[in-house]
């Protein structure tokens, strides 16, 4: 049974309107198989004219069947494809697995986690209202939360379930209509999410599926005066190209872009607990991952040993086919292994401490984009290493002495996206929590397991607006307020 008829659609069309159409152009794209580097299949070169037609098809998803749902009928819809994802866990992560080079766990937990989304979004539908306003007499105000109307949402080949849940399903949430233009890199399991929403009774037109590069149906998607509101997740200077696309139509934008996430471990910390987190969250998918923590800041007291023992659950991680589900797949593609390569010559170049290093396996193919995940120690906090997103299995290990110095060292980049926080200290802790400029800061763990109830997004060139928990909802309507003189 070949690929197409398990997914029961043919990936190199877009999904419009409810139905899978070849893309104006004929043209496809190359489907790479990370873990192989082989071209495994096609997808639609989606450009401007599907775009067009995906944009009409939500306009008039919302002047029909989906605009007339109430809250409890989008709710209930939600919550049904969250059902459906949850029963195909096992195919969307194997699709996954093969299209981004996930380690089939890691492709699992994404899955679970767009199920997730589902379900807490569906339940939230009819759980968010506007509020009445005290005014003066003969007065009633009341306010509104509406959807903008089409949203179009851009995203990025990492964790590609994940950020379609906490955007798409917050927007569908609060009744927008959208248009989803996912990663040319990988895009099989927005094409089969929307499949799932078709089968879960989503109206025609409320989502739309437009795979392409980012320059063509990208640009496309977010220059189109018919999107009301633009949801981006990607790099920094693609990003600001996007603000600026859409100003020029003046429509809102939330950015979340890339990090540079430390972790800051104090001479008290529970060093056995935060052990796992402070390398997990820089080998995570392969360290493809916005909130990756590639930067460890250690207090001087216990810096030999931190190394040390970080250093050896590095030379135990294995690295190989997504198949195989070691700790650490192959990189995204041979571009971004070569970014990452170019990292690991500036230490070399620079006579940084390689603390340690994983072992790719003997059987990872030679085509395969494989980087042994590696320590960097001893790194100053200026160093290129230290400030730019590497976006790989590289993390590097920072000494400090004081409390002021971790905060100064913890805000000192472009970015804010994530920190974490190691001490036993309860005051610290919360002294910390302030001063680090992140949009989130977790005390004694690092990532709190995902949930989408904790609003997530950036500070600084991490971007802004916020995505996941009832905050994304705020950013998916907009407020209208009634003002009723009666005398
Ligand atoms: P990217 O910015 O190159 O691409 C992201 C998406 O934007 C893709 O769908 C791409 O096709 C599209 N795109 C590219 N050029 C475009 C254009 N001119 N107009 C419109 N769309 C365009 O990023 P990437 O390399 O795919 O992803 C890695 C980056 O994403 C990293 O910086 C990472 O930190 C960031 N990221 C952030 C988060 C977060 O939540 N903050 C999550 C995942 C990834």
């Amino acid at each position: 049974m070949g690929l197409n008829d398990r997914l029961g659609f043919d990936p190199s069309k877009v999904f419009i309107s409810g139905a899978w159409v070849a893309p104006h152009s004929g043209e496809a794209l190359a489907l790479e198989n990370p873990s192989t580097g082989e071209v495994v299949g096609e997808i639609a070169r989606g450009q401007e004219r599907d775009i067009n037609d995906a944009v009409n098809a939500a306009q008039a998803a919302l002047d029909g069947a989906w605009g007339k749902k109430t809250a409890l009928e989008r709710g209930r819809i939600i919550s049904r494809m969250g059902q459906l994802v949850l029963e195909n866990v096992d195919l969307l992560a194997e699709l996954e697995a093969a299209d981004v080079g996930k380690p089939l766990t890691q492709a699992r937990n994404d899955a679970i986690a767009l199920a997730r989304y589902m379900e807490f979004y569906g339940g939230a539908a009819d759980k968010i209202h506007g509020e009445t306003i005290p005014y003066l007499d003969g007065y009633t105000v009341y306010t509104l939360r509406e959807p903008h109307g089409v949203t179009g949402h851009i995203v990025p080949w990492n964790y590609p379930m994940q950020i379609i849940g906490r955007s798409v399903g917050a927007a569908l949430t609060m009744g927008n209509a959208a248009v989803l233009k996912p990663a040319e890199e990988a895009c099989l399991t927005a094409l089969a999410f929307a499949q799932i929403a078709h089968q879960a009774g989503l109206p025609d037109g409320a989502l739309n599926v437009v795979p392409g590069l980012g320059e063509e149906a990208g640009a496309a998607l977010t220059a189109h005066s018919g999107v009301h509101h633009v949801s981006f997740t990607g790099s920094v200077g693609v990003g600001s190209l996007i603000q600026a696309s859409a100003a020029r139509n003046v429509v809102p934008v939330t950015l979340e872009l890339g990090g540079k996430s430390p972790q800051i471990v104090f001479d008290d910390a529970d060093i056995d607990k935060a052990l796992p987190f402070l390398v997990n969250a820089g080998i995570q998918n392969a360290g493809q991952t916005c909130s990756a923590s590639s930067r460890i800041l250690v207090q001087q007291a216990v810096y030999d040993d931190v190394v040390a023992r970080m250093s050896e659950r590095y030379r135990a991680l294995r690295v190989g086919p997504a198949a195989d589900d070691l700790e650490v797949g192959p990189l995204i593609s041979a571009r971004q292994k070569e970014i990452v390569l170019g990292f690991l010559e500036i230490a070399e170049r620079d006579n940084l401490t390689i603390a340690a290093q994983g072992v790719v396996a003997d059987n990872a193919p030679q085509g395969g984009h494989y980087v042994a995940p590696t320590l960097v120690s001893g790194v100053s906090p200026g160093h290129e290493l230290a400030q730019d997103e590497i976006f790989g299995p590289v993390q590097v290990v920072i000494p400090f002495a004081t409390e002021d110095e971790a905060v100064t060292i913890a805000n000192g980049t472009d970015y804010g996206l994530v920190a974490g926080v190691w001490t036993r200290d309860g005051a610290r802790q919360m002294r910390l929590a302030k001063a680090i400029r992140t949009g989130q800061v977790f005390i004694n763990n690092y990532g709190a397991g995902g949930g989408v109830e904790l609003p997530f997004g950036g500070m600084g060139k991490s971007g802004h607006g916020r995505e996941k928990g009832f905050e994304a909802l705020y950013g998916f309507s907009v407020l209208k307020t009634v003002a009723a003189h009666h005398g």
